[in-house]
């Protein structure tokens, strides 16, 4: 008999899903968590994240009224207002993640936890035995090592900086860099970005690429390609950093988003048989199954889309696999994502190369507009839209967007993809006027056809 059906270690997103899940099948169920309750997406994550996009979206919110009437007096931003309310809400979320823990009957521990064999974790000074071990432990910021990078904070640090950076560079042209580039741009620091290769945001379709990039450096983010950071020192007015194409550039603060890494430190690997991906990550099966036999790992410490809503389909399909006799799997095709830049960029199923490789023939949808409410603020922004249909089926593929509320969309076209609509039911759709979703169901000539 051992102390639990289950030991989960990490209580973010996977690990308190598949804790609950657990413990509602009838698992004796512990978790430890030595940070903070909710995870990355509560208190580093999504969910900050979300919040400070909300405020940086009032400033652009104060011009754009002018033209509609509105005279307001040039409003101020106090950043301790936003960082403190924000504390306030991680907090009221925090206790409803223990709460949910509790009332499931899963025993917390507030501590660190590790391995010291497969079927026994160390919890401060003492060992529990568990049928089943789980690591939920998530990713942690990875910055690269060049001369100074001491100096240089990870989107860890950035939500509760005790001043406004008035001047932040930032590194990297993934998720994190152009969501806080955009924040930060929006609440009225000066911003640059550099990323070291010809186009950010590697990995999304090539249209949304180069428009989310035109977007950006049109609302006034310094948007700088092809260029590093080579060394940062500590100078008498700031931070400076030297960069790869021989300038250099002060700021108050440098942010690196350079991608993360398996969050396994102190972790006790080395007592147990765990293989590792090429990148570091846990090597999983599609039940979640290391290579050692009792132990399991999900969520972002695996790799793949580190996405919460992810972790927490990981999270119950691996407690109802192992607890409940589910044979379902996650299914990882067309999971939409949205990146929370400005205007935001939201995704889902193949970019064009991808279906181009994977059905052969395509025909492209493509759309650039001005949305309604532009006409009268004035704004110089253009929402752009994107179909990929594979031509042989008919089936829409893939649907990219950069524009307002482009996630918000998105959940509800995944939906569609998921089905297996294909280009005649988008067309047989109606529309809702006016809005700039209609034009998804309205492109009606292909931009191209292969
Ligand atoms: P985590 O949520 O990271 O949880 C792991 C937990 O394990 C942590 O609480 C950690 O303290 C704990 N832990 C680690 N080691 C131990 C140990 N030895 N003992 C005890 N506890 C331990 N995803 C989205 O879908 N949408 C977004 O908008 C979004 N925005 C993001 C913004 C930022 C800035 C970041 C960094 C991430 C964002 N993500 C977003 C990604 C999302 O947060 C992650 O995919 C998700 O949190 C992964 O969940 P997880 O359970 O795998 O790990
Ligand atoms: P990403 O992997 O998305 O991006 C990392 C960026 O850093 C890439 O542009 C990469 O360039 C660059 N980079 C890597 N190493 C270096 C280096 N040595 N010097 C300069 N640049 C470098 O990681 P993020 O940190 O932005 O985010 C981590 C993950 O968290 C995301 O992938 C996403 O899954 C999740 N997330 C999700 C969000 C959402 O759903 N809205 C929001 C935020 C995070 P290159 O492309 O050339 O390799």
């Amino acid at each position: 008999m051992t102390d639990y059906d289950l030991f989960v270690i990490g209580a973010g997103s996977g690990g308190v899903r598949a804790a609950r899940t657990a413990a509602g099948l009838g698992a004796r169920v512990a978790v430890a968590e030595d940070r903070y309750m909710g995870g990355t997406c509560v208190n580093v994550g999504c969910v900050p994240k979300k919040l400070y996009v909300y405020a940086s979206q009032y400033s652009r919110a104060f011009t754009d009224a002018r033209n509609f009437g509105w005279q307001v007096p040039a409003p101020a931003f106090d950043w301790a207002t936003l960082r403190d309310n924000k504390k306030k809400e991680i907090a009221r979320l925090n206790a409803i993640y223990r709460n949910l823990l509790d009332t499931a009957k899963v025993t917390v521990y507030d501590a660190r936890a590790s391995l010291v064999d497969p079927h026994t974790v160390n919890v401060g000074d003492t060992c529990y035995s568990a049928a089943k071990i789980l690591l939920a432990t998530g990713a942690w910021p990875h910055i690269p090592n060049v001369p100074g990078s001491e100096h240089a904070i990870s989107s860890n640090e950035i939500f509760d900086l005790q001043t406004f950076p008035k001047r932040l560079l930032i590194v990297g042209g993934g998720y994190i860099a152009v969501e806080f580039a955009g924040i930060f741009n929006g609440l009225g620091a000066q911003v640059t970005q550099l990323y070291r290769g010809p186009l950010f945001l590697r990995g999304f379709d090539p249209d949304i690429r180069a428009h989310a990039a035109r977007e950006i450096a049109k609302t006034g983010v310094d948007l700088r390609f092809e260029v590093n950071v080579a060394a940062i020192e500590r100078g008498r007015t700031g931070l400076r950093a030297q960069l790869t194409d021989g300038s250099c550039i002060e700021a108050d603060t440098i942010l690196y988003a350079t991608g993360r890494g398996a969050n396994l430190q102190g972790l006790g690997l080395e007592h147990v048989d765990i293989a590792l991906t090429e990148s570091g990550m846990i090597r999983v099966d599609r039940d979640f199954r290391t290579s050692q036999d009792s132990i399991f790992a999900l969520g972002d410490v695996t790799g793949g889309m580190e996405l919460t809503p992810l972790a927490l389909a990981e999270g119950m399909a691996f407690a109802r696999c192992q607890f409940g006799g589910s044979e379902q799997h996650v299914d990882y095709e067309f999971v939409p994502t949205t990146v929370f830049c400005q205007p935001n960029i939201g995704t889902v199923g193949f970019t064009e190369d991808q279906a181009r490789a994977k059905f052969g023939r395509i025909r492209l949808f493509k759309s650039t507009f001005k949305p309604m409410v532009h006409t009268i603020s004035g704004r110089d922004e253009q929402t752009f839209m994107k179909l990929v249909v594979d031509a042989h089926s008919d089936r829409v593929v893939g649907v990219h967007m950069v524009g307002p509320d482009a996630g918000e969309i998105m959940q509800g076209i995944a939906i569609a993809l998921r089905a297996g609509a294909t280009k005649a039911i988008f067309d047989s759709t109606i529309g809702i006027h006016p809005t700039a979703a209609e034009e998804l169901v309205t492109m009606r000539e292909p931009w191209s056809e292969d």
